[in-house]
């Protein structure tokens, strides 16, 4: 089997002014500068490219929660790839359940952002997730592979190459319930199982697949441990350095 390096991602969402982002950067490096892990951190677009200049020279990789399907044009309000990229953008996060339920994103819109961040060469990483309604009626798994169908489907081999997947259940998102490590390690190894029917058994071992959902410094050895959990994807414990650097380091 592939070992797979594991990531700690952290998603800001709408919150931290530039200089709040640069003092958390500034503060956060040194107490990682030895990690053995790939720190990810997505801030808001305002304060993208001060936390990359920040970053630089670091093991911190900076990124974008959301970017536009164009390439550019008169889209009022949109941010593009290579606006992205300029900026200092290394990843860029797709398809957040935030963005599906307040902003109306489809897995059709998520499909197309993705092969934009493919064309311009942004590794992305593609959030799914299944509501508290959709489990309670056991559709969970059904759920899944519908999104992942809807994402991914049609992009070859090689197009999947820098995607990263986030295993993020709605229910379990900002709300203090995390879903149990068996719950998580079975929906990580049904993504799993998606990938190499669909593509490969070597891509479905090398690809990573992260958990988010009210991850925090008590929980998250327990999910991390799981065979096919490859690292986390954490709001609100990412906005306070000493946690984020525990989960790090743990
Ligand atoms: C997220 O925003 O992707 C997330 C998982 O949030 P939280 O850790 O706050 O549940």
């Amino acid at each position: 089997m592939m070992e797979r390096q594991t990531i700690i991602a952290g998603n800001w969402k709408m919150y931290k002014t530039i200089e709040e982002a640069a003092v958390f950067i500034e503060t956060l490096a040194p107490l990682v500068a030895n990690a053995t892990s790939t720190i990810l951190i997505a801030p808001p677009y305002t304060a993208l490219s001060v936390c990359a200049e920040v970053a630089s020279n670091t093991n911190i990789l900076i990124g974008a929660q959301n970017m536009s399907d164009s390439e550019e044009g008169a889209f009022t309000g949109e941010i593009s790839a290579r606006m992205l990229k300029d900026a200092g953008a290394n990843f860029v996060i797709l398809g957040h359940s935030e963005r599906r339920t307040h902003f109306g994103e489809t897995d059709e819109v998520i499909h197309k952002k993705l092969k934009r961040a493919i064309v311009e060469e942004l590794p992305a990483i593609l959030c799914v997730g299944e509501t508290e309604n959709q489990r309670e009626k056991g559709d969970s798994e059904k759920v899944l592979k519908k999104q992942l169908e809807g994402c991914l489907g049609g992009l070859t081999l090689d197009e999947l190459q820098n995607i990263i997947i986030a295993y993020e259940p709605v229910w379990a998102i900002g709300t203090g319930k995390s879903a149990t490590p068996e719950i998580a390690q079975a929906m990580h190894k049904e993504i799993r199982a998606f990938i190499a029917k669909n593509w490969d058994e070597q891509l479905a071992d090398g690809i990573s697949i992260l958990y988010g959902g009210s991850v925090k410094p008590s929980n998250i050895e327990s999910l991390l441990i799981q065979s096919d959990i490859d690292g986390a994807l954490i709001g609100g414990a990412s906005l306070d350095v000493e946690a984020f650097a525990k989960m790090v380091l743990r």
